[in-house]
């Protein structure tokens, strides 16, 4: 592979917001060193169909503060053969584009590392996605967003909870991961979280009825992450129905207005952080990694281990909401 001149950016999989801020970023980083950047229209999809137009620095204006993404997202099936990836690299090639930028969550970047390792492309990943669970940066495109609008949600659901002497069990997203479930429920003072870490470890309700609630409180709020793996809100919900019918129990499912919004400043500053981080990465002949921050550094993460890795719950934080929910 050569000097780099020319780069691709697509984001891909769920949106996340700060998605435009990082487009933003990695545009403009471009062009400020010298490369022709083209914008990839639908994930993979727009590889694959050809729906590529070459950004200048006004494509990329007055989007910072928007959510979604203006390049717009999706899943894309013939990307994941190898008949489509071939599609793909016939179109950067007609286009010129040596390398790409991939924002995404764990997907998309699966489908980056195959396809640098069946091509000669560099590409390097940003961490885009509201569930935090990529192993390797601290916090990802869109969590913190996502954690605040959760945040917005419980606040509003604590009134009615409180006037009525309810318990809710509000589900939030985090696919198989519970960072949002946990920090959401610290940051709104809930009285427990249910997540998937602990699912086979210890009945989370059983604990959580013993730890307060049948004792103390006459309203309650548990945020339970979204997964198979526990269930989701209903199913506690029913349970507490079956087993415990002198509580009054509700359910929010707070489902895909976590996705939307204005980024907070956190996640604009890290997708920009990253969006410069990620040419960088390219000048420098780094290759297959995606682009996190940790302790405040940049730092470049093999994609295989960004992907392959699961990301720990730290359980200070467990302890944390546990103590202050008595
Ligand atoms: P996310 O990036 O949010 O995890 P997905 O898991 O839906 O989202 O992945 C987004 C896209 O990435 C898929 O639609 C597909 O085009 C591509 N992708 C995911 N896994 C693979 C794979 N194993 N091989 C090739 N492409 C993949």
């Amino acid at each position: 592979m050569g000097i780099i001149k020319s780069i691709g950016i697509l984001t891909s999989g769920g949106d996340a917001p700060g998605m435009n801020a990082a487009i933003r970023s990695v545009t403009r980083s471009a062009i400020y060193n010298g490369l022709k950047v083209f914008g990839i229209y639908r994930g993979y999809k727009g590889l694959v169909t050809d729906e590529i137009v070459e950004f200048k620095s006004q494509n990329v204006s007055n989007i910072i503060q928007m959510g979604g993404t203006i390049l717009k997202t999706a899943r894309c099936k013939e990307f994941t053969t190898p008949e489509g990836r071939a599609q793909a690299f016939e179109n950067m090639k007609r286009h010129g584009i040596d390398a790409l930028v991939v924002i995404g969550g764990d997907g998309s970047l699966t489908g980056a590392r195959i396809f640098a390792q069946e091509y000669d492309i560099p590409c390097i990943g940003l961490p885009g996605t509201i569930d935090n669970d990529l192993y390797g940066t601290d916090t990802t495109i869109g969590y913190d967003t996502a954690l605040n609008t959760i945040l917005d949600a419980v606040d509003k659901i604590r009134d009615t909870a409180t006037s009525h002497e309810r318990l809710f069990f509000v589900e939030v997203m985090g696919r198989d991961a519970g960072f949002l479930a946990l920090n959401g429920a610290i940051a709104a003072g809930a009285e427990a979280a249910i997540i998937p870490e602990f699912s086979t470890e210890v009945d989370q309700l059983e604990e959580f009825i013993e730890h307060g609630f049948r004792k103390s409180k006459s309203s309650s709020i548990v945020l339970v992450a979204e997964s198979e793996l526990t269930g989701g809100a209903m199913h506690y919900a029913e349970r507490v129905k079956n087993e415990y019918p002198q509580y009054d129990v509700r359910v929010t499912i707070l489902g895909h207005l976590q996705r939307g919004g204005r980024p907070t400043a956190h996640d604009r500053i890290i997708a920009s952080r990253m969006g410069v981080a990620s040419i960088q990465a390219l000048l420098e002949g780094q290759r297959n990694v995606m682009i996190g921050i940790e302790n405040n550094k940049i730092v470049y993460v093999p994609f295989t281990k960004a992907i392959k890795n699961d990301k720990p719950i730290d359980k200070e934080l467990v302890s944390v909401l546990h103590e202050l929910s008595i």
